[in-house]
C-alpha cells in the first residue's frame, strides 16, 4: 500500500494538524511501503539550518517511519522549496524533483506539486522562476537567518494580499495545460496538490481516458490518497 499526501502546511500554530499527521505516521503509514509528500509539507521553510524545535520534532517523526521500512519521498511546494539535502538526510527521506514520474501499483504516474500548472497566474510564475533559479537559491541559502526570516514574512504577506484579489480561476490549474503535460510525460494519471481543491477529474489524453487526482490540503479535515489492490482511493479524515 502506498500513501500520498500534500499541503499539510505544518506549523506550530496548528497542533491539531500536527497530531493528525503523527497519527497517520503511527497508523496507516506503518503498513505503507511508501509515503509521498507532494509539497507544502511545512507552512514555511527558511533553510535546513533554521529548523525550529517544532520542525526538528517533525523531522524525527519522519525518520522513525523511514527507519521502520517505509520509503518516504518529499517534493518541494511553493512554501517549503528551501528544504535541502541536510533535512532529507536527517529525516531519512528522498527529495523528488517536480515533476517526477514514478511507478505506483504498476502504473507510471506523474507527480507534481501543482503550482507550475497554474499558468494563468503570470505574476506568480514569474516570481517562481526567479526564486527557483539556482543563483537565487544559492544567494537565499547564504543570507543570514534573520534576513531570510524577514524575507519569508514579506513574501507571505504579499502572497496573502494577492490571493485575496485574484479571481478563483486564476489560482486553479489551467485546464488546457493538463493533457499537454500528461502527454509529454506519457502518463494517464497525474497526481498533484497545491490548489486545495481535492477531486478526481476524468479527461482524455492522446485519445485515451486519463485522470487527474488532486490531493486536498489539511485544515478542518485531512486528505490522503491510498493506492492498493483496490486502486486509487482519495478520502478525507477528521482532524482534531
Ligand atoms: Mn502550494
Amino acid at each position: 500500500m502506498i500513501l500520498l499526501i500534500s499541503d499539510l502546511h505544518l506549523q506550530e500554530e496548528r497542533p491539531d494538524i500536527t497530531r493528525a499527521f503523527l497519527a497517520l505516521l503511527d497508523g496507516r503509514a506503518r503498513s505503507a511501503s511508501a509515503l509521498y509528500i507532494l509539497g507544502d509539507f511545512f507552512e514555511a521553510w527558511i533553510g535546513d539550518d533554521g529548523m525550529s524545535p517544532f520542525q526538528q520534532s517533525i523531522c524525527q517523526a519522519l525518520r522513525a517511519v523511514s527507519d521502520r521500512g517505509t520509503a518516504v519521498y518529499l517534493m518541494h511546494g511553493n512554501r517549503d522549496f528551501l528544504i535541502g539535502q541536510a533535512f532529507c538526510e536527517a529525516a531519512g527521506c528522498t527529495l523528488l524533483s517536480d515533476p517526477s514520474v514514478v511507478d505506483l501499483g504498476g502504473e507510471r504516474v506523474l507527480l507534481m506539486h501543482g503550482d507550475s500548472l497554474c499558468t494563468r497566474d503570470v505574476g506568480y510564475l514569474k516570481l517562481r522562476r526567479v526564486l527557483r533559479n539556482p543563483l537565487t537559491l544559492w544567494i537565499l541559502r547564504h543570507l543570514s537567518l534573520a534576513n531570510r526570516q524577514r524575507l519569508a514574512r514579506k513574501l507571505r504577506s504579499e502572497s496573502k494580499a494577492q490571493t485575496q484579489m485574484k479571481a478563483t480561476e486564476i489560482i486553479d490549474v489551467t485546464p488546457e495545460e493538463i493533457p499537454q503535460v500528461m502527454a509529454a510525460h506519457g502518463v494517464r494519471t497525474l497526481i498533484h496538490g497545491h490548489t486545495h481543491r481535492p477531486a478526481i477529474h476524468k479527461l482524455m489524453v492522446d485519445g485515451e481516458p486519463a485522470r487527474r487526482i488532486v490531493l486536498g490540503d489539511w485544515d478542518r479535515q485531512g486528505w490522503a490518497l491510498q493506492v492498493d489492490e483496490q486502486g486509487f482511493q482519495l478520502a478525507p479524515f477528521a482532524i482534531g
